[in-house]
C-alpha cells in the first residue's frame, strides 16, 4: 500500500513544482516582483515588442494620458527595429530584457539561458547606452538556474499580477473585462499586455492598443507608472532579494 501513496505524493510535489515554474505569483524559486503597495498606481507592461505599427500607436495613446509604462523587448526585434526602441526611450518609458529569441527558459541548459539574456542585453545596450535592469522570462517560465543567471547579469525579474490574455483576444472589450475588475484592488497591480508577438514580427495588437486607451480613460485618478516608479520600497520598487 505504500507505493501508491508515495506516487500520489510525488505527483502532488511534481505538480507544485510545475506551478512554481510558470505561475506568475509563485515565489518558490526566488523573489520576483509581482505588484506594488500603492493602490493609486498601476504599472502597465507590454511584452514581445518592438512591433510595427502597434508599439508606436501605443506610445501615442500613453502620451495622450501622460502615462508611463514598461516594455519588455525581444532582442531580435530590437536588432530589426532599433528606431522603435529609441522612440520608446525618448517617450520616457522603461525597458526590460525579454530574452533574444523568446524561448521557454525552463527547457534550456544554463549556458543557453545565459546566452539568451546576454544577447538581449547587448542589443538593448547598443540602443540605450547601458544595460537594462529589468527582466521578464518568456511565458513566465523560470526555475532556480534562470533566476540565478539573471542575478549574475544584474537583472531583476518582474512578473505580473493581472493578465489581459491579449495574445489571442478578439476584441478590446474582451481584454478590458479581464483587466478592469482586477484594478480595483488595494495595491498597485502589474498588468501583462503585449505590443508584439513572439511568433513573428508584425503581430496585430490593435485590440491591445484600444484596450489600453480605454483603461487610461477609465482610471483618470490613478497614476500609470513604470516598474521602477512603483512606490514603497528602498530601490523604487525593484529591490528584490532571494
Ligand atoms: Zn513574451
Amino acid at each position: 500500500m505504500l507505493l501508491p501513496l508515495i506516487s500520489v505524493f510525488s505527483a502532488a510535489a511534481a505538480s507544485y513544482a510545475g506551478y512554481a515554474t510558470m505561475a506568475p505569483q509563485s515565489q518558490l524559486y526566488g523573489r520576483t516582483l509581482t505588484h506594488g503597495p500603492d493602490p493609486d498606481q498601476i504599472a502597465l507592461t507590454f511584452d514581445d515588442g518592438p512591433n510595427d505599427p502597434h508599439t508606436l500607436r501605443l506610445l501615442d495613446v500613453l502620451a495622450q494620458h501622460e502615462a508611463k509604462a514598461t516594455f519588455f523587448l525581444v532582442g531580435k526585434y530590437v536588432r530589426q527595429r532599433p528606431d522603435i526602441v529609441r522612440a520608446i526611450v525618448a517617450a520616457g518609458h522603461e525597458i526590460g530584457n525579454h530574452t533574444y529569441s523568446h524561448p521557454n527558459l525552463i527547457f534550456l541548459p544554463r549556458r543557453r539561458v545565459r546566452q539568451e539574456l546576454e544577447d538581449c542585453n547587448k542589443a538593448l545596450a547598443d540602443e540605450l547606452g547601458h544595460k537594462p535592469v529589468l527582466f521578464r522570462p518568456p511565458f513566465g517560465g523560470r526555475r532556480p538556474a534562470v533566476l540565478s543567471v539573471a542575478r549574475d547579469l544584474g537583472l531583476k525579474p518582474v512578473m505580473w499580477s493581472v493578465t489581459g490574455y491579449d495574445w489571442n483576444a478578439t476584441s478590446a472589450e474582451s481584454i478590458l473585462t479581464k483587466v478592469a475588475p482586477r484594478l480595483k484592488s488595494r495595491r498597485a497591480e502589474i498588468v501583462l499586455l503585449h505590443d508584439g508577438g513572439h511568433l513573428a514580427f508584425g503581430a496585430d495588437r490593435s485590440h491591445t492598443v484600444e484596450a489600453t486607451r480605454r483603461l487610461l480613460e477609465m482610471y483618470p485618478n490613478k497614476r500609470f507608472v513604470s516598474i521602477s516608479m512603483l512606490a514603497g520600497n528602498p530601490d523604487k520598487g525593484i529591490a528584490l532579494k532571494d
